[in-house]
C-alpha cells in the first residue's frame, strides 16, 4: 500500500486577531469549515492547542484519521519570529497575556508527524498565492497583492517565486514609510502607509481634522467616504491626500518588485474602488519611474471574501489538486459551517 496515497485531505487555517477558521478539503471540494473566537489567555501554547483541537474536532466530525491529512496550510496575521516558526502578532501577543510570540510550527510538527506538509505565511503573502492560483493573478508570474483594510499589507511573487524572507515577513508593504515624521504606527515607526491609509487611520485623521457627523454618532470609514461624495471639503482633502500616499506606496512597490499586475483587496478598497482605482492609477502614471511602471495592470481582488479560505490551502496544494480546483471552483459553493462556542474567553 502506498502510504502517501492515503493522504488525501487538505486543511487550511486562517488566524486573525478575532477569529480562527479551519477549512477541510479534498482534491475537488470543501467538506467543512469551523470558526471560533481566537483564544488569547493562558500559556503561549494556547493558540496552537486551539488550532489542533479545531482540526481534531473536524477530523472526528468527518471520520478522518490524522494520518490521512496531506498537509496543513496556515495563513496568519504576522509578523513571524524565530525563523518564521512563531507568530508574534500585535493583535494577539500582549493582548490580555504576556506572550512573546506563539510557538506554532514545532507543536504542529510534533502532533501531526514528519509526513504532514506544513505551510505558514502571512495572510497577504498567502493571499497573493491564492490570487495567482485561483483569482485575478492567474497566468501571471510577477504579481503583487495589496490589501487596504483595517490594516495595510501585501504579498509579492517575482518570477513565480513567492517572496518569504528570513522570517517569512517579506512583503510587509503597510510599513513602507511614506511620510517623514508622520503619524505613529502600531509597529513603532512614524509615517507608515498603514498609519495614513488604513480604515482605522482614515477615521483617526478625520477626527483630528474636526470631521464629525451631524447626528453626533461615532465616525466610520464609510462615513468619511460618504462625506467625500457629499462634497465635504475636509473629507475631500483627506481622501485626496490618502490617495497620494497610496500612490507613493504603489510606486515604491513597482520599483522593488517590477510586477506585471497589482491586485488590490480589503474592505476600504473594495467598497470604494470606483473612486480609488482610477485616481491611484493616474497618480502612479504621473509620479513613478515610467519605464518600470508602464503597462502595470491594477485590478481589484477577484476572490474577495473567498480569499481567507483559499489562502492557507494555496500554500500546500499539490499541482494536480490546483488544476482540479481551478476547473471546479469549489469555493463558490456554500461550505457547511460548524460554529463552535468556546468556553467564554476573558
Ligand atoms: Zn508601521
Amino acid at each position: 500500500m502506498n502510504y502517501s496515497m492515503n493522504r488525501k485531505y487538505y486543511i487550511g487555517v486562517d488566524i486573525g486577531g478575532t477569529n480562527v477558521r479551519t477549512v477541510f478539503a479534498t482534491d475537488s471540494e470543501y467538506l467543512l469549515k469551523i470558526v471560533q473566537p481566537t483564544r488569547k489567555t493562558g500559556p503561549d501554547t494556547t493558540l496552537v492547542s486551539q488550532v489542533i483541537q479545531m482540526i481534531e474536532s473536524g477530523l472526528s466530525t468527518l471520520n478522518i484519521h490524522k494520518g490521512e491529512i496531506y498537509g496543513i496550510g496556515t495563513s496568519s496575521a504576522g509578523p513571524f519570529v524565530d525563523g518564521g516558526t512563531k507568530i508574534w502578532t500585535p493583535n494577539i501577543s500582549g493582548v490580555g497575556n504576556d506572550w512573546k510570540g506563539v510557538p506554532y510550527i514545532k507543536p504542529l510538527r510534533e502532533y501531526f508527524g514528519p509526513n504532514c506538509i506544513l505551510g505558514l505565511a502571512n495572510d497577504c503573502v498567502s493571499s497573493v498565492k491564492a490570487e495567482q492560483l485561483f483569482g485575478a493573478g492567474q497566468g501571471y508570474s510577477n504579481l503583487v497583492y495589496v490589501t487596504i483594510s483595517t490594516g495595510v499589507g501585501g504579498g509579492i511573487i517575482v518570477n513565480n517565486h513567492l517572496l518569504k524572507g528570513k522570517s517569512k515577513n517579506a512583503g510587509h508593504v503597510g510599513h513602507l514609510i511614506v511620510k517623514k515624521d508622520g503619524p505613529l504606527c502600531g509597529c513603532g515607526q512614524h509615517g507608515c502607509i498603514e498609519s495614513i491609509a488604513s480604515g482605522r487611520a482614515i477615521v483617526r485623521r478625520a477626527k483630528e481634522q474636526g470631521i464629525k457627523l451631524e447626528n453626533g454618532k461615532g465616525l466610520t470609514t464609510k462615513d468619511v467616504f460618504d462625506l467625500y461624495h457629499q462634497g465635504n471639503a475636509k473629507a475631500q482633502e483627506l481622501i485626496h491626500e490618502t490617495i497620494e500616499y497610496l500612490g507613493i506606496m504603489f510606486s515604491d512597490i513597482i520599483s522593488i518588485a517590477d510586477p506585471e499586475i497589482i491586485i488590490i483587496g480589503g474592505s476600504v478598497f473594495i467598497y470604494n474602488q470606483d473612486l480609488l482605482l482610477p485616481k491611484i492609477i493616474s497618480y502612479v502614471k504621473d509620479n513613478s519611474f515610467a519605464q518600470i511602471s508602464k503597462g502595470v495592470k491594477f485590478v481589484p481582488s477577484q476572490l474577495k471574501e473567498f480569499v481567507g479560505d483559499l489562502a492557507g490551502l494555496s500554500l500546500i496544494f499539490p499541482s494536480e489538486v490546483i488544476s482540479k480546483w481551478q476547473q471546479l471552483q469549489p469555493w463558490r459553493k456554500k461550505i457547511k459551517i460548524k460554529d463552535q462556542v468556546v468556553d467564554k474567553v476573558n
